[in-house]
Order: structure tokens, then C-alpha cells, then sequence
């Protein structure tokens, strides 16, 4: 795994234990380069839904997506990646609980809004206008890119 702040692969797990009431597990590591210590929450297992989005297709769930699309509305924010994997561990226990098979896409949508709310106000803006508008996360990440080409 890329360590967050210096960006080498050279780091080393030095605790992890299970998460409460889940099948997650909270790994923390250290980077042996810049000898910055990190934490991470994963799943073991790759739980599968698809997701059904605005123009009724379906797509496999994906993490990395999810996980993109709210990192780009917590740019230049005080946010950790702490922070972001918890509320991307939080959204799919939601997730994988309460449906089965298929999710509509503005159900996540509007599940990380509710948490990203609480967290912090302009990344919930971010998240909101963009995700809301377009209903759809890939659209979503396609026009934060676009705001960070055109602006600083
Ligand atoms: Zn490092």
C-alpha cells in the first residue's frame, strides 16, 4: 500500500484488530521512508452489489470509486484518510445491511452526504451539488476533475 505522505511502497503493518460489530479490520502502518504511521480499515472479503444507476444500468459496486469521489470533495479540506476510510467503511456496512443484490446510486449518494455533513460543511457542498446533479459517481469525479484542470 502507497503511503499518503510520501507516496513509497516500502511500508509495514504494525498493528491490526478487528472493528466492532464488523467484518472489517484496522490495520496501522509506518511508513519505513518518512517514518509517518497511517491507518487504514479494510474488508477481508470482497462483498459484491450492483449498483443501479440513473439510466437504469447496472455496474458492480466499487470501493475505489466511492472512496475517489469523496476524497475530490474533501481536497484542501482538514480531513484525514482516517477520517475517509471510516466514512467509506460506515456507507457499506449501510450498504451490504440493508439491501441485497442491488442499490440505486442515490441511495450511496445521499448515505455519504448524511455522514459527510457532520464531518465538514464544504466537502458536503462539494459532494452535494456535484453528486446530486449528476446522479452518478462517475459523472461526479469526471467534473471535479474538470474544476480542478480549469481552476488553481
Ligand atoms: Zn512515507
Amino acid at each position: 500500500m502507497r503511503c499518503p505522505f510520501c507516496s513509497s511502497f516500502n511500508g509495514q503493518v504494525v498493528d491490526s484488530r478487528h472493528v466492532e460489530n464488523s467484518s472489517a479490520i484496522r490495520r496501522r502502518r509506518l511508513c519505513l521512508d518518512c517514518k509517518k504511521r497511517w491507518t487504514t480499515f479494510e474488508r477481508p472479503e470482497e462483498l459484491s452489489i450492483m449498483v443501479i444507476k440513473s439510466n437504469n444500468r447496472r455496474e458492480p459496486y466499487n470501493r475505489a470509486k466511492l472512496r475517489e469521489g469523496i476524497i475530490r470533495a474533501c481536497q484542501k479540506r482538514p480531513v484525514s484518510a482516517e477520517i475517509i476510510d471510516k466514512l467509506v467503511l460506515e456507507t457499506e456496512n449501510e450498504i451490504f445491511s440493508e439491501y441485497i443484490m442491488e442499490i440505486p446510486s442515490q441511495i450511496i449518494g445521499e448515505k455519504v452526504l448524511g455522514k459527510l455533513y457532520a464531518i465538514d460543511a464544504v466537502a458536503y457542498i462539494r459532494f452535494a451539488s456535484v453528486y446530486r446533479k449528476f446522479d452518478d459517481i462517475d459523472d461526479f469525479i469526471d467534473e471535479i476533475q474538470k474544476f480542478k484542470k480549469g481552476g488553481s
